[in-house]
């Protein structure tokens, strides 16, 4: 088996245990947006999944960084928050970042995702003053691919720029289509001057001065809904390059919506995908499906840690997004460490090591795909085409 036999080819999986994270079932239609976000993509790094099947580990193809905790936005969904609270601000040391970045990239590692945590575009290092431009435009010269995910609030003219040059993509978390809503959701108001950055850079990527995608995202709530009817206008006039749909994380363990409006979400999520097709409308159906299901998922693994872990602002690096400050799921610390030999301390979770994940983890997807491709590569029927 080799990758050219199975990337660019999702559906190879389907029938499968899979969870995709954008599959479909009758009546839900294609989304042109699924390269952006859909499963498949690991399928894309055969050299790791043959290092994994060979040696149990592999250098990871991307980092999840959370450079600061500091937000300036209180969101009611937010699942960071509690962590927040509790450990107080912290901020990465812009220059042990910079060494971990180096070492990752001259390891092999492929991508960094600038996320929080906190809120991106806020950091600045106590130590040297540098802020999340000054770290885009080093992660740049590593030659690591970068992706942003952002409020928008603080994406200055200099900061837009930089984005656009240095990044594969711009998310805004937005979360509502007016003004009203955005306060009540997002916890302060700003909805018209985050709309006006968001508009801007559309406006310079379409003026040709950036191949960056410039996406949305929608947690979609019972607080925010009604705001659905506002779509069509709202997306017609912004145009975004994709605008995601997805339900909110369990905080603390904890669903907040209850399964049967969880149901009418995901149904009204899907209504307006199959009704538009102008801009990529992407549903997180699956994780819809697992949050309105009264059945628990039976993990048997998770391959997370070895292929995207997170490194949270306090410097500790953890398998994913939803695990870190637990300490059953720290991999280690980046200070003073190779990044090479942190990797190494990453492994195959099992079982018993997943009881505490939330059931609509976003690693579903990308385990699923690595089991299904372990099985190809040790299956002696596979040249039998
Ligand atoms: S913008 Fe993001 S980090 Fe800030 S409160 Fe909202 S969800 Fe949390
Ligand atoms: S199963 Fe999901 S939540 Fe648990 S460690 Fe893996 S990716 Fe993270």
């Amino acid at each position: 088996m080799t990758p050219e036999s199975f990337k660019n080819r999702p559906w190879a999986t389907r029938g499968s245990n899979h969870a995709m994270i954008d599959s479909r079932r009758d009546g839900e239609p294609a989304s042109t947006g699924s390269r952006f976000i859909g499963p498949g993509k690991v399928l894309a790094h055969w050299d790791r999944l043959t290092q994994i099947h060979a040696h149990g580990g592999c250098v990871p193809i991307c980092v999840e960084v959370y450079p600061t905790g500091m937000c300036m936005h209180r969101c009611s969904h937010c699942s960071s928050r509690p962590r927040r609270d509790q450990q107080g601000l912290q901020h990465l040391d812009s220059g042990r970042l910079k060494m971990f970045l180096a070492g990752f990239a001259k390891a092999g590692g492929k991508a960094v995702l600038w996320s929080g945590g906190g809120e991106p575009t806020c950091y600045r290092c106590p130590r040297t003053g540098e802020t999340l431009r000054d770290l885009l435009l080093f992660t740049r010269r590593t030659g690591l691919l970068q992706g942003l995910y952002t409020n928008g609030e603080a994406l200055d003219e200099a900061l837009t720029d930089t984005a656009l040059d240095a990044c594969a993509f711009v998310r805004f978390s937005l979360d509502a289509f007016c003004a009203a809503t955005y306060r009540r959701v997002h916890g302060v108001a700003g909805f018209e001057s985050v709309i006006s950055r968001l508009l801007e850079c559309l406006r310079r990527k379409r003026a040709g001065r950036a191949q960056t995608t410039v996406g949305v995202s929608f947690v979609i709530t019972p607080r925010n809904a009604r705001d659905l009817v506002l779509f069509d206008d709202w997306v017609s006039g912004v145009q975004p390059d994709y605008v995601y749909f997805r339900p909110e994380d369990p905080v603390a363990g904890k669903q907040t919506t209850p399964k049967r409006s969880q149901i009418k979400l995901h149904e009204a999520c899907a209504r307006l995908a199959a009704n538009h097709r102008a801009t990529a409308v992407i549903v997180a159906h699956e994780k819809f499906r697992s949050l309105a299901s009264a059945r628990i998922p039976g993990r048997s693994s998770c391959y997370v840690g070895l292929l995207m872990p997170t490194l949270a602002e306090d410097g500790r690096l953890f398998t994913c997004c939803h695990t870190v400050g637990n300490d059953r799921h720290l991999i280690g610390d980046i200070s003073n460490v190779d990044p090479t030999d942190l990797f190494k301390k990453a492994r195959v979770l099992k079982a018993d090591e997943l009881d505490e994940c939330p059931v609509n983890c976003r690693g579903e997807v990308i385990n699923a795909d690595v089991v299904g491709a372990l099985q190809l590569i040790d299956n002696p029927h596979a040249s039998f085409l």
